[in-house]
């Protein structure tokens, strides 16, 4: 809210109020003029500041929209992270995220993007034939590729299988 705003609203609008008085008052055509146009100018400033209070509450009605968004994104990736375990399946030294058998919920096996996750983004890696014949995991996303020193690799296994054989 913006209470200056306000206040200059309903002092325009008093004042206002104050000059009508003061116009039923008048016997002088003149002067009932000079005082209408004072009343408009007080009118159109109450109007302005109204406009001001409407516009800056609109603004923090977006505000508020914009945070409670991130506030469910972050919430939701809260949630998502926990499901992921840090793991070396390879012969390199490359890590990558592997989802839990017990956080899994009936789905498939999958590795995702170490950079990527870090970033709050879950993105499911490729596995890519390199020019030797070697097998590249490769992000879709950031384009990262990790080595995995192997010519074959079976698909993906959850994290707690990866965790046993280190
Ligand atoms: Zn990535």
């Amino acid at each position: 809210m913006d209470f200056i705003a306000i206040q200059g609203a309903i002092s325009s609008l008093k004042a206002a109020a104050e000059i009508s008085k003061s116009i039923m008052d008048m016997k002088n055509m003149s002067e009932v003029q000079g005082k209408v146009i004072e009343l408009q100018s007080a009118l159109l400033e109450a109007q302005n500041c109204a406009l001001t209070a409407t516009t800056s509450q609109f603004e923090l009605q977006e505000r508020v929209r914009e945070l409670e968004a991130k506030l469910k994104e972050r919430g939701d990736w809260e949630e998502q992270k926990v499901r992921y375990q840090l793991v070396s399946p390879w012969k390199g030294p490359a890590q990558t995220y592997a989802l839990k058998e017990s956080y899994s919920n009936g789905e498939e096996p999958h590795l995702v993007c170490s950079s990527c996750f870090h970033n709050e983004d879950k993105i499911i890696l490729n596995p890519v034939k390199n020019k030797t014949g070697f097998i590249q995991m490769v992000c879709p996303k950031c384009k990262s590729t990790m080595d995995t020193g192997y010519r074959g690799i079976g698909g993906p296994k959850y994290a707690e299988e990866y965790s046993q054989k280190n």
